[in-house]
């Protein structure tokens, strides 16, 4: 008898039609890569992929960050004999502390002669019984005990919800603008959560803003990589775009032109590495830079889509999901960013589009995102 885990996919895998073997593989090494330094052994049976550890608790914890699984059932493994297995049932829904249950059987392996319906209502019969108090009940019950018949069986009631999405990597890449605020890490981890290779960019205002700053975005970047595997993470030298746009731009322009100084660098690293998108944590209507006619404003220096998945989140919402994800209690530490440090008192919420490109014409644009580009630094390894 021994324990282990059934991995059950998200649904939509499923949908893939002929894709599904991709989706499939690439799940499985998402799986095998988040659990290195663990001893496992996966078992593949007729397309359910069952995946036995010593340290079951520490399993389940890591499956628990893996996009693409909708679910991680507690199973145990018996010789298929229909003793065993009426023993082991009883055994489940004891464990389970439910009273009213029901048993599923599932008989993939045909050579075994008693049909599902048959196992159902005899496992069902012997646990009435054989114990007290538990009660049959075929729509809602409290305890599913799941027989899977296939070489050996497998039983299990116990089901740890997963965090669904879609495997890692299997749709193209983003460049995140990466702050260390609340929002960008949580806009990070929903595009990860589509299978969204992420990458990440920072803007540092050395010395305007901290090395402690730093230290913030690349701990979030490190979060953000226990549920991808790994991460990248491009540190740019901010100060002189800065300086440059506080020199020569109208104060109530300063926040507008530097975002689309940001869009400007951040389209250049990801054409420089082959990263189809952007994306940032910004969210419509809740700062003076997130009007609509601001974002449109800044899209219009970017040379491919600009993704925003918080665009219509509440800043609650896209709360508790930073406390969900574990990024939070990083985020609201206190060092300051470079936007709050060069803030205009009163930035205009409503850019037009003609002003702002006259504005900045007096700089060298071309020039300020090239010399970005090549001062930044390339974090990956010692994240
Ligand atoms: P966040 O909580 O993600 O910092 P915010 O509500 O504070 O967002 P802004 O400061 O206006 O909003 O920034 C909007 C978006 O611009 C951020 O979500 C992030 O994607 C990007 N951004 C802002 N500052 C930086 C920075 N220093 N480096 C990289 N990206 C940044
Ligand atoms: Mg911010």
């Amino acid at each position: 008898m021994k324990k282990l885990v059934l991995v059950k996919y998200a649904a939509e895998i499923f949908l893939k039609g002929l894709n599904k073997n991709k989706f499939e593989k690439k799940l499985m090494n998402n799986m095998k890569k988040s659990l290195v330094g663990l001893d496992f052994e996966f078992i593949i049976d007729q397309g359910r992929c069952f995946i036995y550890s010593e340290d079951l608790d520490e399993l389940v914890n890591r499956l628990k960050k893996v996009f693409g699984i909708a679910e991680v059932c507690i199973v145990t493994e018996i010789e298929t004999d229909m003793e065993n297995i009426k023993l082991e049932a009883l055994k489940a829904l004891n464990e389970s502390g439910a009273k009213t249950f029901k048993v599923e059987t599932n008989r993939a392996n045909k050579n075994f002669s008693i049909s599902s319906m048959e196992i159902n209502r005899t496992v069902g019969s012997y646990i009435l019984d054989n114990s007290e108090g538990f009660s049959v009940d075929v729509r809602t019950p409290e305890c599913r005990i799941n027989i899977e018949i296939r070489g050996k069986t497998y039983i299990y009631s116990k089901r740890i919800k997963g965090i669904g999405g879609m495997p890692y990597g299997t749709n193209g890449k983003t460049l995140l603008m990466l702050s260390g605020g609340i929002d960008s890490p949580v806009a990070g981890y929903m595009m990860a959560r589509r299978g969204v290779d992420l990458r990440c960019v920072y803007y540092h205002s050395h010395p305007y803003t901290s090395e402690r700053a730093k230290e913030k975005v690349k701990e979030l970047a490190r979060i953000l990589k226990g549920y991808t595997g790994d991460i990248t993470l491009y540190i740019v030298p901010f100060t002189d775009i800065q300086m440059d746009i506080m020199d020569k731009c109208r104060e109530d322009e300063l926040t507008i032109i530097m975002r689309r100084f940001m869009m400007r660098v951040a389209c250049k690293i990801a054409d420089k590495y082959g990263i189809q998108s952007v994306a940032t944590g910004e969210s419509i209507g809740q700062v003076a830079s997130q009007t609509m006619e601001g974002l449109v404003v800044s899209d219009d220096v970017a040379d491919r889509p600009a993704f925003r998945p918080l665009i219509a989140f509440d800043k609650i919402d896209i709360m508790d999901t930073a406390r969900k994800i574990g990024t939070y209690e990083t985020s609201i530490l206190p060092y300051e960013d470079c936007c709050t440090i060069f803030v205009a008192k009163h930035p205009k919420t409503r850019p037009v589009l003609s002003e702002i490109i006259k504005s900045e014409s007096v700089m060298e644009i071309d020039r300020l995102v090239d010399e970005a580009v090549e001062g930044m630094e390339i974090l990956r390894e010692e994240l």
